[in-house]
């Protein structure tokens, strides 16, 4: 595996792969990497002739009182895993390389950036799209893939991509879950005992609203309401949103009548760590 820091030696190597004809297969990641992590570099092998991996932390996503500082870094570690991942080429540029002085550009989807984990987090989403395009233009990947743990963000990046008629494929791989069903993601670190042993309800509370929607139920309030009072009994986490919406506007539905994102973040009590997750309905369940 070979590793690079430099943007501009990056996008040298990567330009003459594809002048070969070879195809990129990219993922996106801040690194701590994880099973959720392996998962997606297995489906850009499978779609690609050459796996492509960034780990950066991006300063641009984060807020003032959000956890960059303390955001793991383990990066021995994640270049080891990555290259046993079968990775090819790992990319890992300095914040001050990806935004040296006099940097003033931003990209940013309007609307949809503003809703579910948008609302709390304000200009997180312009700080995705603007790493993501960068990321792009240095990568120049065919495809990239992203995890549907953070479904909002892959719709926000979706429409970025139709939006300005860039060139990448998006694949979406499924959220890997722990055995108790939490997902699996870098901030469950920072979980204490009593956090970790409450928090696989968030799922549990979806999955059963999964069920409800099999057995019939499409109204979106009924499931919604359900969810509140599962999450009700939980100890050492609260919701900070749970909302049933459609899966390109993100707006609120009434009446589910194909598919809807049933989406949830929840911040623990202990901790204050801020946990997502999602499931979609109506979607084709993979074999
Ligand atoms: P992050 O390093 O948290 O920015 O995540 C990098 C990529 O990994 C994003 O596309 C995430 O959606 C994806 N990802 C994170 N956790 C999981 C998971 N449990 N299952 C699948 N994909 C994940």
């Amino acid at each position: 595996m070979d590793i690079h820091t430099d943007p501009i030696e990056m996008q040298t190597l990567c330009r003459s792969i594809r002048r070969k004809g070879r195809t990129i297969g990219f993922v996106p990641t801040m690194g701590a990497l994880h099973e959720g992590h392996f998962s997606l570099i297995r489906q850009a092998r499978a779609v690609a002739d050459i796996c492509a991996v960034s780990i950066f932390v991006n300063p641009a996503q984060f807020g003032p009182s959000e956890d960059y500082a303390k955001y793991p870094r383990p990066f021995e570690k994640d270049c080891d895993a990555a290259g046993r991942e079968g990775c090819d080429l790992l990319f890992a540029p300095k914040s001050s390389d990806m935004y040296p002085e006099n940097y003033l550009t931003r990209v940013a989807v309007i609307d949809i950036t503003s809703r579910l984990c948008g609302a709390s987090r304000p200009g997180h989403f312009r700080g995705v799209t603007t790493i993501v395009l960068k990321l792009f233009n240095i990568v120049q990947p065919d495809y990239a893939v992203f995890g549907q743990k953070d479904a909002q963000q892959a719709i926000v990046i979706q429409r970025m991509i139709d939006d300005l008629h860039v060139p990448v494929t998006i694949v979406v791989a499924p959220t890997v879950r722990e055995p108790g069903g939490l997902a699996v993601s870098s901030r469950n670190a920072y979980l204490t005992k009593s956090e970790r042993d409450d928090v696989p309800r968030i799922y549990q509370a979806l999955h059963l609203v999964e069920q409800a929607f099999e057995k019939g139920e499409r109204s979106a309030q009924s499931l919604k309401s359900f969810l509140e009072s599962r999450f009700a009994e939980a100890r050492f986490f609260r919701p900070e949103y749970c909302e049933i919406v459609d899966t390109t506007l993100l707006k609120p539905l009434d009446h589910i009548k194909t598919t809807a994102l049933v989406a949830v973040a929840c911040r623990t009590t202990e901790s204050g760590t801020r946990l997502i997750d999602n499931v979609v309905l109506g979607a084709l369940k993979e074999e």
